[in-house]
């Protein structure tokens, strides 16, 4: 098969880490052309102005972009108008009309979109979907506490209305939760903690009714000194699963499954797994917007209650 030409847009940290890397080990992409005011990637032509792409290079169909939520939508709608197909980065947009908006943007303009989950694509998380299927879920409890200034030191979006603050590992772990759960479940009430110096949360509880009577929470927290924790415990008819590490590993009953394929080879993992989901959607003309995790995300702002804390300074 031919390898599409793809233009990357927002080279930062996870365009650098994943994006690129991912795109140079399949033989599916062409990595032709990015698009950022600040970064570039070596060897691939480089534009610091979206428009000048769109226009200097119609061979490009297919576009990826790396930006924080806000900015996002802008690049997303002048591609599709453009006809480009779109791949976006978690969360889809800044809110849900703007995912909708897109949608149906990309379904006007007969191209494909992908709204991605890259933590769907962690090792077990097919293998945790699988054991909890046909089993009456007593208790469901996600744990995402890590340190912020570790993973996002610098980042100012993150703390702006609109950059989710802990939200933004928060919805790894619900999309996580709604591809695993075999009955859908909804917010039914959270807490949401904000600094008094910033505009989004450094905490956040959640609690979801489940339809069978299943106990289903999750807190997220930013303030996570020494060992991090990225976990989802269920307590079913059938046995315990843990899935830890962002759904890396898997333990039933206390028992570590096998590993699987994500042994350092750059055709596997998390972003060779969205990539090659892209290039089949291409293929087919797909379009694949799942926005459940983000419905959860717009819920627990629409409910929450807010308590403001300590000030929290880098
Ligand atoms: P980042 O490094 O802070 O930003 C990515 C790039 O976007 C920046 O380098 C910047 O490039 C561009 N950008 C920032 N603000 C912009 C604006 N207002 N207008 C236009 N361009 C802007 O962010 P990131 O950590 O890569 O995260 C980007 C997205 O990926 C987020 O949605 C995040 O949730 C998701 N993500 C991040 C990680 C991670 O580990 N960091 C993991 C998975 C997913 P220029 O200044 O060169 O234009």
């Amino acid at each position: 098969m031919m390898s599409m030409k793809i233009a990357l847009a927002g080279i930062g940290k996870i365009a650098r880490d994943q994006h690129v890397p991912s795109i140079n080990a399949s033989a599916d992409w062409d990595l032709a052309a990015t698009v950022s005011r600040h970064g570039t990637v070596d060897g691939v032509e480089a534009f610091d102005d979206f428009a000048a792409l769109l226009a200097a290079r119609p061979d490009i169909k297919v576009v990826s972009l790396c930006l924080p939520p806000v900015p996002r939508f802008d690049y997303a709608a002048a591609a599709l108008k453009a006809g480009r197909h779109v791949m976006l980065e978690k969360p889809p947009g800044a809110t849900l009309s703007e995912c909708h908006a897109l949608a149906a943007m990309a379904r006007e303009a007969g191209v494909s979109i992908y709204a991605t989950w890259h933590s769907r694509e962690a090792a077990q998380v097919a293998a945790a979907k699988a054991w909890l299927k046909g089993k009456r879920l007593y208790r469901l409890k996600v744990t995402w506490k890590e340190d912020v200034r570790r993973w996002h030191p610098g980042q100012a979006w993150i703390w702006q209305a609109g950059g989710l603050g802990v939200f933004d590992p928060g919805i790894n772990a619900l999309s996580i939760l709604t591809e695993i759960l075999p009955d859908p479940v909804h917010l039914t009430g959270a807490t949401l903690e904000f600094p008094e110096n910033r505009e989004t949360p450094i905490a956040a509880s959640l609690r979801f009714f489940h339809p069978h009577g299943g106990d289903v929470s999750a807190v997220f927290d930013w303030r996570q000194d020494g060992d991090q924790i990225w976990t989802i415990e269920a307590e079913t008819d059938g046995g315990n699963l843990l899935l830890a590490d962002g759904g890396a590993k898997l333990a039933i009953d206390g028992h570590w499954q096998a590993e699987t394929h994500d042994d350092g080879n750059p055709l596997h993992g998390e972003y060779p797994r969205l990539y090659s989901r892209m290039a089949a959607l291409v293929r087919s003309g797909d379009i694949d917007m799942d926005l459940s995790p983000m419905t959860h995300v717009a819920d627990a702002f629409l409910l929450g209650k807010r308590v403001t804390v300590d000030p929290f300074d880098e």
